[in-house]
């Protein structure tokens, strides 16, 4: 049971009841008043964790996880959607990357045909044994400690970060397996998100529910904040800091207060008709209309579609670039010559 914040090591913890989304049983909550910092109030040991995430979680696939074709589909959308924030940030080119929490080795897979030499860690063996049989790609039974230090130029760690019980020794473990000059990528769920579900927010597997104040204070005695995307889940992309500060730097008191009002805020009414909520019914029905037609393909078969498609939207997209800034060229030319005419 953890006493007081994990985060800033204050005593003043307000505790409230909720309901965990999966299973609808009880769950306590702490909210930290002084940082902002939003936790289950019972945190596992790492040993508990070990034995769950290695053997317990998502029991239904074991060792033999063969997932839908539409989680393939939907593994590889988010994939294709977390290379290019990276992208946009960095040069991927042969840069050693490691995706711990791998999964089914779909964002592994995909890093991959962008250049990255990109392998992954995993603690289910039904994850892992999947990734190498799909995509042949190496994916560890593994856990972050079995990570070897300065090993790798980008860390990334997708909706495994919030699973973690204790987050300052995993901040340092993460500094210490990345090279010089090295690069974080976490993305967790958002607790400031306005288009999440009230009933779909808290969950017993969750043990910290961040922001991107308390996930940028949470990593700052080893990292610094290079972008942060936060609409929707939360994600951000840190560098390596050559040197661990002293201490973490705090959420400001602005930042703790405008946290609070926003959670304040948080409810159905914000959901369904300020954040289009109301909507998603519908988007629903589009997402199941176009997974129909992904048909019985094979894992691969799935991700490969999906890069061809990706390239040739980033085609069209550029030839139409091409073209808008090519009119501009033209009727710039045509002032010039009017101008010369005139003048
Ligand atoms: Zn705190």
């Amino acid at each position: 049971m953890s006493e007081s914040c994990q985060l800033c090591q204050s005593k003043k913890l307000v505790h409230s009841k909720k309901i965990d989304a999966k299973t609808q049983a009880p769950l306590d909550i702490s909210s930290c008043p002084d940082c902002s910092l939003v936790a289950q109030k019972n945190i596992p040991s790492d040993e508990e964790l070990k034995i769950y995430y290695s053997h317990n979680y998502r029991q239904d696939y074991k060792s033999t996880y063969s997932p839908k074709p539409k989680y393939v589909h939907r593994a590889g959308q988010a994939a294709l959607k977390r290379i290019r924030f990276l992208q946009k940030n960095l040069d991927l080119n042969k840069q050693t990357l490691i995706d711990i929490g791998a999964g089914g080795g779909e964002f592994v897979y995909i890093a991959q045909q962008f250049g990255l030499a990109a392998r992954g860690i995993e603690p289910n063996i039904g994850y892992s044994n999947f990734s190498k049989e799909q995509y042949g790609v190496e994916v560890k039974t593994a856990m972050l400690s079995d990570v070897e230090d300065s090993s790798a130029d980008i860390l990334t760690l997708f909706h495994v970060f919030e699973h973690m019980a204790k987050p300052h020794e995993v901040m340092k473990k993460l500094h210490q397996s990345l090279k010089e000059n090295g690069y974080l990528y976490i993305e967790v769920p958002n607790i400031l998100q306005a288009d999440a579900s009230p009933h779909n927010i808290y969950f017993k597997a969750h043990l910290f529910y961040y922001s991107k104040h308390t996930l940028i204070s949470m990593a700052s005695r080893y990292f610094e904040v290079v972008d942060v995307e936060d609409q929707g889940n939360l994600q951000i992309l840190f560098k390596k800091r050559s040197q661990a500060l002293e201490s973490l730097i705090l959420p400001t008191h602005d930042t703790v207060q405008m946290s609070q009002e926003r959670m304040v805020k948080k409810g159905w009414f914000e959901y369904l008709f300020l954040a289009g909520g109301i909507m998603k019914p519908l988007f629903r029905i589009e997402r199941i209309i176009a997974e129909a037609f992904i048909g019985k393909k094979q894992p691969k078969e799935i991700l490969d579609q999906l890069l061809r498609d990706s390239q040739a939207s980033n085609f069209l997209l550029s030839k139409r670039e091409l073209k808008r800034t090519g009119g501009w060229s033209i009727a710039g030319g045509l002032g010039f010559v009017c101008y010369e005419l005139l003048c």
